[in-house]
């Protein structure tokens, strides 16, 4: 029997837990609404559009979300690239990811839905780890680039799709996707009906982690696309009131990510410990001051320094530096190890994405890495290169304590 529940998200207020009079924590002006959009040429990519987000918390469930944010605004396209399966650090990642569901679950032989499959990677590491058969939704990929011959296919569209019955699956699974939709009950009830009539069912979620973006100096996490911030609480709450038993939620990947799996159930209710949100609130309260601390750090160093520093990885958090921070002649080059991306500008700033092999022979004398995960893969890569530039990670801000 399919589930009838509807969405509680209102429109104003938490869009997790309708709670009134968020508590807003820092304001960035003019973001880039695609951090992902691949540029042209330096002057369309300093001319696209921009939103400002103004990060907003519920005191009520943990939940952050930029209440500036317009959803009319989004409109994604084959140029739009944010794949980060190219790096070997989040392959493997991914693929123990897989492996472990694969396991815990003993999903085998079993029909696999991804809600935003990209070009099908996880889709495709799934249904081989247990031997499954993968179904993936994706509007912003084109179709030809994923492989024929594949035990997955993916369908160029919005889950669930406009016209006709939505397919059903045993697993659904849903990477970083939640936390770009306006109103997340919506999605998680489509997964929700998705594993209805189905003898096992299991959910998979996985969103990055606000407790990292407040407590971890993972403040160049926040971008306009994203409109939502998940914590722990939060994330359980609307799995709870959204027709689902939760299992587990793991932070993962440095704990930059919350990983959560949950079964179908036709108990509704929350059953947050409202004492769980004290540390979180804390971290929320100091964000705007550690921003700053922040901030002053990176435009003194760079200006100081300024030209023979290239930041590695083009992805979100380079945008949001770049833009927030308003850097252009103090970072003379953005390389990629993503082909996709080379000969093109980043969103906002404009600074051109080159492949890391661009570095040999230039007089770098520093290499950002935006994200302490990749920290060691960079500098493997940067001795490989036999480029001898110092590899910073940008959350080493010495004066911070946090
Ligand atoms: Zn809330």
């Amino acid at each position: 029997m399919a589930v009838t529940i509807t969405s509680s998200a209102r429109s104003t207020g938490c869009p997790v837990c309708a709670g009134v009079e968020p508590i807003e924590l820092l304001r960035m002006p003019g973001l880039p609404v695609h951090c992902h959009l691949l540029c042209d040429d330096a002057r369309s990519a300093c001319e696209v559009a921009r939103g400002d987000l103004t990060l907003s918390l519920c005191k009520r469930c943990g939940h952050g979300w930029n209440s500036e944010f317009d959803p009319a605004k989004m409109e994604y396209s084959g140029a739009y690239e944010n794949s980060l399966h190219g790096s070997p650090t989040f392959q493997a990642y991914a693929k123990r990811l897989a492996k472990r569901l694969v396991e815990r679950y003993d999903v085998r032989n079993r029909q696999v839905l991804e809600i935003g499959c990209g070009r099908g990677e996880f889709l495709d590491l799934i249904c081989q780890a247990g031997g499954n058969r993968g179904l993936g939704f994706e509007p912003s990929t084109p179709v030809d680039s994923v492989d024929a011959g594949q035990a997955f296919k993916v369908v160029q569209e919005f889950y669930p799709p406009r016209h006709g019955a939505a397919p059903t699956a045993d697993l659904v699974c849903c990477r970083h996707v939640l936390e770009h939709v306006a109103k997340p009950a919506d999605l998680v009830l489509a997964a929700r009906q998705a594993l209805a009539d189905r003898p096992f069912g299991l959910a998979m979620f996985e969103v990055p982690n606000l407790r990292f973006t407040l407590r971890d100096r993972g403040v160049w996490d926040l971008i306009y696309e994203h409109c939502g911030y998940f914590s722990r609480e939060s994330l359980t709450w609307l799995f709870e009131t959204h027709g689902f038993q939760v299992q587990q939620v793991d932070e993962v990947f440095g704990g930059q990510f919350l990983a959560i799996e949950a079964l179908p159930s036709d108990h509704l209710g929350a059953t947050l410990a409202a004492k769980s949100l004290d540390g979180l609130l804390q971290a929320a309260l100091a964000l705007a001051d550690n921003y700053r601390v922040m901030a002053d750090y990176w435009q003194t160093v760079l200006n100081r320094r300024g030209g023979k520093t290239v930041i590695w990885g083009a992805g979100s958090k380079t945008v949001t530096f770049l833009n927030a921070l308003k850097l252009s002649d103090q970072i003379s080059l953005v390389v990629d190890i993503n082909r996709r991306k080379w000969n093109r500008f980043v969103a906002g700033s404009g600074h051109r994405i080159c492949s890391p092999e661009a570095l040999a022979g230039m007089p770098v004398e520093r290499v950002l890495v935006m994200n302490p995960m990749y920290r060691e893969e960079v500098a493997q890569a940067m001795q490989a290169l036999k480029c001898d530039a110092e590899v910073v990670c940008v959350s080493d801000v010495p004066a911070l304590d946090f």
